[in-house]
């Protein structure tokens, strides 16, 4: 529950989707049970509708956790469509691993370990879609670093830029938070009116911004 719009909205919009069958089913309950931050039902809709009019060749994801949102990139785009995934918990890297071979997308999800400040300096070919779903606190330097590996037409997309509503709301923030919250909305700002690019904060989930790069 992200708390950024009303329980009876949320409800209502996720109850519009048929449930996932097969793998992203199970993946659901196992992120559920173990505390797992993959993206909401809204969300992944959000996504699988971008990747259908982007058509991707390539897709760069920042923060693999167990693989549900790859899998669903991967679902939403063609078969010559590769995804790089970074993740830097070992154990969530073998998980991912497991269930990308069960959802036989093995052949086109590559799952990188790593911290992504690091990796991100080390890759040097260029995608059409970046997904960002990682430290919130680091997202300003993620997305500079990102954007160098993004063609012209891109486009990146941040989950959770809203964080349970702190980020608008000096109201909501918790103390441990405050740091976290302050970089989120620089992070913002800037993107709202950075050259060259165009962007869009939209309030589904637990808040995700959308950013196209110019051709
Ligand atoms: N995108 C996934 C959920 C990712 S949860 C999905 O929706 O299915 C965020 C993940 O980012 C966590 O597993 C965390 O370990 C990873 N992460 C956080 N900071 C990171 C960093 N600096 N480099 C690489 N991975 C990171
Ligand atoms: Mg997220």
């Amino acid at each position: 529950m992200a708390n950024i719009n009303e329980e009876y909205i949320e409800e209502y919009i996720r109850s519009l989707f048929p449930s996932h069958q097969g793998i992203l089913k199970d993946l659901e309950l196992y992120a559920s049970v173990n505390h797992v931050p993959i993206v909401e039902r809204e969300v992944a809709q959000l996504l699988k509708v971008l990747l259908k009019i982007k058509k991707p060749d390539r897709i760069l994801e920042v923060g693999t956790a167990i693989g549900y949102s790859a899998i669903i990139m991967a679902e939403s785009t063609r078969d010559n469509c590769s995804i790089t995934t970074i993740e830097r918990r070992e154990d969530m890297v073998d998980i991912a691993r497991k269930n990308i071979e069960i959802a036989k997308y093995s052949h086109r999800i590559q799952v990188i370990h790593g911290d992504a400040q690091d990796i991100l300096m080390n890759l040097d070919e260029k995608y059409d879609f970046i997904f960002l779903d990682a430290a919130k606190g680091q997202y300003l330097d993620f997305f500079n670093k990102c954007i160098n590996l993004l063609n012209p037409g891109g486009v990146i997309v941040c989950d959770n830029v809203l964080y349970k509503g702190m980020t608008a709301s000096d109201k909501l923030v918790i103390r441990r938070k405050k740091t976290i919250v302050k970089r989120l909305r620089e992070f913002l700002k800037y993107i709202s009116s950075l050259e060259g690019f165009e962007s869009s904060i939209i309030p589904i989930g637990d808040g995700v911004s959308i950013t196209y790069r110019e051709e």
